[in-house]
């Protein structure tokens, strides 16, 4: 696909998670990368989070379902995280500090199960890129002390080139305020 660029040809048959592992040891051979085989849910995610060695989540998933949990699970584990998603032109993005921000499910109304699945959601290849690397900046930013997207969400519409901020505020009769 022409958006992932860690990808190319002759990986084709490869594992995605190994050969994303080569392509960025090949870029920093010093930085270590663990991989995982295996699709993110209840039970899986937590295998993951066993030790205190994580100090962010940085959400990369394609479906709400999974967008839930992970904050969820950044709540319950006091794990700083960026969540962001895409459809087509269109993106936004949001950085929670658990307890003390506003968190995904604070503005976001969580799908209902019993609606039919949409299905993998339309995407052009330059939305994801730009707001993966917005997730990246979120986290540097955050680890510098810099003014970064919590209690507020980023709206990006790639087709007019608007770039919106809209301030949210916690939901106090939400879970995370609990
Ligand atoms: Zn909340």
């Amino acid at each position: 696909m022409q958006r992932q660029i860690l990808y190319n040809e002759t990986q084709i048959g490869k594992a995605k998670a190994e050969s994303a592992k080569d392509v960025l040891t090949k870029l920093n051979s010093d930085v270590e990368i663990n991989t995982y085989k295996e699709f993110i849910d209840e039970n899986s995610i937590y295998k993951y989070l066993r030790d205190d060695s994580y100090d962010f989540i940085v959400d990369c998933s394609d479906n709400f379902k999974t967008k839930f949990l992970v904050n969820r699970v950044a709540i319950e584990n006091n794990l700083r995280c960026v969540i962001a998603g895409i459809k087509d032109f269109y993106g936004q993005i949001i950085t929670i500090n658990p307890k003390k921000t506003a968190c995904y499910q604070c503005v976001f109304s969580e799908p209902i199960e019993s609606l039919p699945d949409e299905g993998p959601l339309p995407v052009i290849g330059v939305t994801p890129g730009i707001l993966g690397t917005l997730e990246a900046l979120e986290v540097i930013k955050t680890v510098l002390g810099l003014p970064n997207l919590e209690n507020r969400v980023l709206m990006v519409n790639l087709i007019d080139l608007r770039f919106n901020i809209i301030d949210i505020v916690k939901n106090e009769s939400c879970f995370c305020s609990e």
